[in-house]
């Protein structure tokens, strides 16, 4: 028998969908894969250490309400606390997507660890293939696969990923690790320069680390990077290597007109040379926007260009990318479905 309503994606959309959808006893099922080899269940933030912009999750002993909110078998997915505040921290990436899929789970969401490889939409319902479990007919389905922020490429930055090396500043800037110290910044766009700007609200210095010698951000965003005067640009550079023993200590760049090497002492490096949607599972059955990510059809609904397929989170969003953000058109786009289905008579 066909499924209600599939979702697919493991973020903070995907669970808040399967919350929404449980509750109106659906009983969802989520497909909860990796999506891309750069990514992990859970999505972005489970990449995330401290999230301090989660509403309703002030610093606090946190670690003990998580235990008691988390099944015991999934402890072992939980990070360990930050190191030197164990008992007052505000909730890690992954700990507060455990919580948000434990409510899905509680109310009846079943899960398939498994990555779907692709979607019939011939017709209805839809078919859903995975990677290795049967096949799932669906007459609603939302997506909620996310975003994957793109790194240099590099394996040093690999090796100090959270350990100096972020794709995000609003999630991770405020760290003690980088507070007064000098900061880099990789990237000429806007998101570059927005980062760098919140940046300099703690690091001591920021430097705006630019393959050219102009930056592609628009022209109000480029005149606030050039005139604040924490931020320093280093023009044609690229990166070349992370330097360091645990934590990041500094880059290596090399100029991309002469060729020449130089060092660069940083205690953070932030990457910002844009983000990929995962939507190649898709096949490109699913309209797109210039950039790649699903387009929404109606202003203010979760619809797709493939009437009973909804979009949720980063997957449809090359704005906001943020958690709440993504869990509340998690919310949206369960709420659709729900009403879609009704209308359907299914
Ligand atoms: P973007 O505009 O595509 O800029 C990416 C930047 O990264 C470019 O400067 C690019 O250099 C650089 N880059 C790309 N690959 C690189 C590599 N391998 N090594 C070094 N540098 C690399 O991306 P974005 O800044 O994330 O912005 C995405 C969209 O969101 C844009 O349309 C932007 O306007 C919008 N946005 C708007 C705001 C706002 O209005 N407040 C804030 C954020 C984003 P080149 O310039 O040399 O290509």
């Amino acid at each position: 028998m066909a499924e209600h309503v599939v979702i697919i994606g493991s973020g903070p959309a995907g669970w808040s969908a399967a919350v929404y959808a449980a509750r109106a006893n659906l009983r969802p099922l989520v497909f909860e894969g990796t999506v891309h080899p750069d990514m992990i269940p859970l999505g972005q933030l489970a990449f995330t250490t401290e999230v301090e912009n989660y509403p309703g999750f002030p610093a606090g002993n946190i670690r003990a309400f998580v235990e008691s909110a988390v099944a015991s078998d999934r402890h072992y997915n939980l990070p360990p606390p930050p190191k030197g505040h164990e008992s007052h921290y505000a909730i890690q990436g992954a700990e507060l997507v455990e919580l948000i899929k434990q409510q899905a789970i509680n109310f009846g969401t079943r899960v398939v660890p498994d990555d779907v490889v692709d979607i019939d939409i011939s017709c209805c319902p839809f078919r859903i293939i995975s990677g290795s479990n049967p096949v799932v007919e669906a007459h609603a389905v939302i997506v909620a696969t996310g975003a994957r922020a793109n790194y240099l490429g590099l394996p040093s930055e690999e090796k100090f990923k959270n350990k100096g090396v972020s794709a995000c500043a609003v999630c991770d800037g405020a760290l003690p690790g980088f507070r007064n110290k000098p900061l880099a910044v990789i990237g000429g766009g806007d998101s570059a320069v927005e980062e760098a700007s919140y940046l300099t609200k703690f690091g001591s210095i920021v430097y705006m680390v630019h393959r050219r010698d102009q930056l592609r951000a628009s022209k109000i965003m480029q005149q606030r990077a050039l005139t604040n005067p924490k931020i320093e640009m280093v023009w044609n550079s690229q990166v070349d290597e992370c330097l360091g023993d645990k934590w990041l200590t500094g880059i290596r760049l090399k100029n991309s007109q002469t060729g020449a090497t130089r060092e660069l002492a940083v205690s953070g490096m932030f990457v910002a040379i844009g983000h990929t949607p995962n939507t190649a599972f898709l096949h490109e059955k699913l309209e797109t926007n210039d950039k790649g990510y699903l387009k929404l059809t109606r202003p203010f609904r979760t619809w797709t260009s493939v009437e009973g397929i909804f979009a949720a989170g980063d997957v449809a969003d090359d704005y906001y990318r943020q958690a709440i953000t993504s869990a509340g058109t998690g919310c949206m786009a369960a709420l659709d479905a729900e009403r879609w289905l009704v209308e359907q008579g299914l």
